[in-house]
């Protein structure tokens, strides 16, 4: 007789409350009991069924025969002088791919005295090939899915200890790791939502920060969809030299970003857009370029942080001198754009957010051009 095929599971940390939900219902259970599982999952750390001592036997069975929790597998653990914890993942190889290869990705929780932010990945690679970024240097491979974003928090959380003493180890989350979160919106937005539900993580909308180069499109459609903490990659104050590190900007201009900017703060009524600008050595530090940026941003609701560069095998660039990023901060901080200088951590494993690289093996080496606009434009 020939095998019947089962269907696979459903892995539960890719769904958001409505779509838990309405897996319930499909389930033949209570849409309800989607709430109780949350809280078993997210509050408790629990991920085996059998566990969850307040759901009835059958309902146990049925679930552990269509549903599971399964989260990225841990390669590798580092932990710094500095309390700073980098873990390489593994997730799943496409389904059509070659099962043999790997997909790396990484991870890294950064404690600090009144708070503990915990950087993600979005992506596999990149495509959008930002010249001083490691990850953009590799190339893309896939989108990870909403159950391997929310499965990285959840992992950490399992690795940190969820709440101990009812008090919280990861308070923030930001999507600065590897991959362009908007190049894979959907996950993203779904993730984004599970991390801020009252029965997921329960983050504040201000604790969660999504980083972009600058996908335009998908930000508008942001400002209709989810109400998080901006982060807006700039790194030039002009196009010429925009064009030349970021370069979606030849596709989205600074003009355009901007107003996709001033229309998110205004339409989830937001506090600023913090600009990321990486401090590269005789590139983008004269005090020159700080007085453009400044015309820039004066008035509008814009916050800079000045990142050191981090090198990595293989690049041109090296970082500012602390001297030229503070003659910069000031500059800035005197003429009425806020600035901050963003603390390197984790300088002994290499913990970066940013310049997590991660072991792609890149099958597709996507540069600007045909492919690039394939990837932006399926979302
Ligand atoms: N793709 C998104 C989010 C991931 S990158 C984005 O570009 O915003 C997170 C931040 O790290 C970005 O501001 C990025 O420009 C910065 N970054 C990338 N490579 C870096 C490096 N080698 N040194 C310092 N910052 C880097
Ligand atoms: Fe991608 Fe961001 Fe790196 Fe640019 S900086 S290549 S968008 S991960």
């Amino acid at each position: 007789m020939p095998e019947v095929a089962t269907p696979p599971r459903t892995n539960l940390l890719g769904l958001a409350r409505e779509e838990f939900e309405r897996f319930m219902l499909d389930a033949g259970d209570r849409p309800f009991r989607a709430r109780q599982i949350m809280k078993w999952i997210y509050k408790q750390g629990v991920a085996d069924f059998g566990a969850m001592t307040d759901l009835g036997k059958s309902l146990r069975a049925n679930l552990a025969e269509r549903a599971e929790v399964r989260v990225p597998e841990i390669v590798t653990t580092q932990v710094a002088g500095d309390g700073t914890r980098k873990w390489m993942l593994r997730v799943d190889d496409a389904p059509h791919g070659d099962r043999t290869i790997d997909q790396g990705i990484e991870m890294v929780y950064i404690p600090e005295v009144d708070r503990g932010t915990l950087c993600i990945s979005s992506q596999v690679g990149c495509a959008l090939d930002c010249t001083f970024c490691s990850t953009g240097q590799q190339g893309f491979n896939r989108n990870l899915s909403a159950a391997e974003i929310v499965g990285q928090v959840w992992l950490a959380n399992r690795e940190l200890g969820f709440e101990p003493g009812g008090e919280r180890i990861i308070t923030n989350v930001v999507f600065m790791g590897m991959g362009e979160p908007l190049a894979n919106y959907r996950h993203v937005l779904t993730a984004a939502r599970i991390l801020m539900d009252d029965f997921g993580f329960d983050l504040s909308r201000r604790r969660v920060t999504l980083s972009t180069s600058g996908l335009v499109p998908q930000m508008r459609r942001l400002a209709d969809d989810c109400n998080l903490a901006l982060a807006v990659s700039l790194h030039a104050p002009n196009d010429r030299l925009r064009d030349t590190l970021v370069p979606i900007n030849r596709k989205h201009p600074i003009a355009e970003l901007l107003d996709a900017c001033w229309h998110y703060i205004d339409e989830q009524n937001g506090r600023s857009v913090t600009f990321e600008y990486v401090m590269l050595e005789g590139i983008n530090d004269s005090p020159a370029l700080a007085v453009e940026l400044i015309d820039l941003l004066r008035g509008h609701p814009a916050k800079v942080n000045l990142i050191p560069f981090n090198p990595f095998p293989g690049t041109a660039y090296r970082s500012s001198q602390t001297e030229v990023i503070e003659r910069f901060r000031d500059l800035l901080n005197r003429h009425g754009v806020i600035a901050t200088t963003r603390k390197t951590r984790g300088r002994d494993i290499d913990a970066a957010c940013g310049q997590l690289a991660g072991r792609v093996h890149d099958r597709t080496i996507v540069r600007l051009g045909r492919k690039l606009v394939s990837v932006v434009a399926e979302v």
